[in-house]
Order: C-alpha cells, then sequence, then structure tokens
C-alpha cells in the first residue's frame, strides 16, 4: 500500500489493533489542522477494513477488494463530496441508501466525509440516525480542520481522532526528503506544523515568495523603505493577508503594551474583513491605509526576520 505520513503512523497502529479485535468505532472523525494528513489517514483505515487479506502495515494492495479500490470502482466505498460549497441533505440520503444496501465484497463498507463541516443543519440531523445505528460492518469517518464547528449531536456520537503533526525536527527531515531544497526558518511555524501543507508552498515556490514578503515587512517597518514603493510591492502578492498576519504575530510575541496590540490586531482585521466584503474595493489604497495605521505601532519594536 501507498507509504502513510510518518507522523501517521502510531495512531494508524492504534486504529489497526482496534480493527483487529472488532473494538473499532463506526463512527469516527479525523481532525486536525489544512496539510496534516487527515484524509490520507481516512484513506488508510477504509483500505485496511474493506481489504480481504489485510498486512501488518494495512491493506494489501493486491487482493480483489484493494485492486477496485485502487482503480476507484469499490462498491463498499461512498466518497460523499458535494458540487456546492455545502453537503446536503440529499448527500446524506444517498450516504443512507448506500449503507443499508448489502455488501458486494466482505461485508465491509466505508463512507468518507471530507469537510464535514460544511453539512447543513438538515444534513447533519439526518446523518444522526445513521451515526447513532450504523447497519452491521459500516464505518462511517468525517473529516473536518473546525471540529468545533460540528453539531454537538454529530460530536457525541463520534469518535474524535486529533491528528497532528510529530515534533518539528521530524517534519523538517521528511521535509527535506521530498524537497530537495533549505527549508525556510519560518515556513512550518507559518503552516502551523503542516508538513503537507509547508510542501506545498515549497513546491508551487510559493514560500520563496512569503519569505520575500517577511523581509519586505522588516524593511519597511524599521524605515528603510518608503511607503509607496513597499504598497506597490505588497498589493495582491499570494497569501498577503495569512502572511502578514503571521508578521504581526510575531512582532506581538515580544513584550507589547495592551493598548498597541488591541489597536494593530482590530486594525489588521478590520483590513482582512473589508477585503472579502468590499466588491471593488481599491486593495492598494487599503492596503496603503493598513500601512499607515501600522507604522507608529510597530515603529520601535525590534525586526525579528530581518536577514
Ligand atoms: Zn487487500
Amino acid at each position: 500500500m501507498a507509504e502513510l505520513y510518518p507522523w501517521l503512523h502510531a495512531k494508524f497502529k492504534q486504529l489497526q489493533a482496534l480493527a483487529g479485535n472488532d473494538q473499532l468505532a463506526h463512527a469516527l472523525v479525523f481532525s486536525g489542522n489544512a496539510g496534516i494528513g487527515k484524509r490520507a489517514m481516512a484513506e488508510a483505515l477504509a483500505a485496511l477494513l474493506l481489504c480481504k487479506t489485510p498486512l501488518l502495515t494495512g491493506a494489501c494492495g493486491s487482493c480483489k477488494s484493494c485492486l477496485l479500490r485502487l482503480a476507484g470502482n469499490h462498491a463498499d466505498l461512498l466518497l460523499l463530496y458535494s458540487d456546492t460549497q455545502h453537503i446536503g441533505v440529499d448527500a446524506v440520503r444517498q450516504l443512507t441508501r448506500f449503507t443499508q444496501g448489502a455488501a458486494q465484497q466482505h461485508g465491509v463498507k466505508v463512507v468518507i466525509i471530507p469537510a464535514a463541516d460544511t453539512m447543513t443543519e438538515a444534513a447533519a440531523n439526518a446523518l444522526l440516525k445513521t451515526l447513532e445505528e450504523p447497519p452491521a460492518g459500516c464505518y462511517i469517518m468525517l473529516i473536518t480542520q473546525n471540529y468545533s464547528q460540528l453539531s454537538a449531536t454529530i460530536r457525541s456520537r463520534c469518535q474524535q481522532w486529533q491528528l497532528s503533526a510529530g515534533n518539528a525536527e521530524q517534519s523538517r527531515q521528511w521535509l527535506s526528503q521530498q524537497h530537495n531544497q533549505p527549508l525556510p526558518p519560518f515556513l512550518l511555524e507559518y503552516c502551523q506544523g503542516s508538513p503537507l501543507k509547508a510542501l506545498r508552498l515549497l513546491k508551487t515556490n510559493t514560500a520563496d515568495s512569503l519569505a520575500s514578503v517577511l523581509t519586505l515587512l522588516d524593511d519597511y517597518f524599521s524605515g528603510q523603505l518608503e511607503h509607496n514603493s513597499a504598497v506597490k510591492q505588497l498589493d495582491g502578492t499570494t497569501e498577503l493577508a495569512g502572511i502578514l498576519g503571521f508578521y504581526l504575530r510575531q512582532r506581538l510575541s515580544t513584550p507589547f503594551e495592551f493598548q498597541r496590540q488591541h489597536t494593530l490586531l482590530t486594525a489588521y482585521q478590520r483590513w482582512c474583513r473589508d477585503a472579502t466584503q468590499i466588491i471593488g474595493q481599491n486593495s492598494a489604497l487599503a492596503l496603503s491605509g493598513l500601512l499607515t495605521e501600522l507604522t507608529p505601532l510597530l515603529h520601535h519594536q525590534e525586526a525579528k526576520w530581518k536577514s
């Protein structure tokens, strides 16, 4: 079977042991940050459960059931996607019909629901009964990066598995094996420790542009870069809101007067909100206004990312 990410091994082994003893919960939630491998974990567990001749490491990858699954054609595996931004009640009805039919291979059926927190209230209600009394041999796996946004009734009926990356050193090692270039020192922290997110940013060269933005912000707030030039270079860059928020949090991690901290975060949050809510906003003008507001607040603080 495909290699599961190293930081997921320990939890997969626990799930495997539970499954082997027939003690695995029939309704599970995999939660954790974006880019931590929740989907990979659900798929590896689904593969194991569906496999007819599992190995110590997981699904065998060669039995009839595994071959059907690898061909994307397994009648006992349902991935519940939605065409819209929400998982509606129709999708959950499809799920119910799926779980009630007989299994084609060896009595096990698995449903994976990515982005389970996007279920509408009606959909969540429709799912409750199946979660409470899943048909024999049926496993339902919910995936979410916003665990608290699942309804309390859904949460109470599922066993939660919170996934996280291993220690930063392990993640750095894995990243250096996947991507043969030096890892920018801020990247893992910016990605909240998620190795897969960090890898995506490295492969798309976004990490480099984020690093230049951090240098640019340092230059600007230390008075070495002129205002209009900063606005021109920053406006429209990829993930600007994310990296600027990260920069500000880093600056705030040094002793910082409460009132100034409050003013700074309020200005940042208002700018983020306006960017998504004001149609036809002049982004350069809005950014210029924000930088003007932040400058006196950050001016006397020591720069952190200065290289
Ligand atoms: Zn197999």
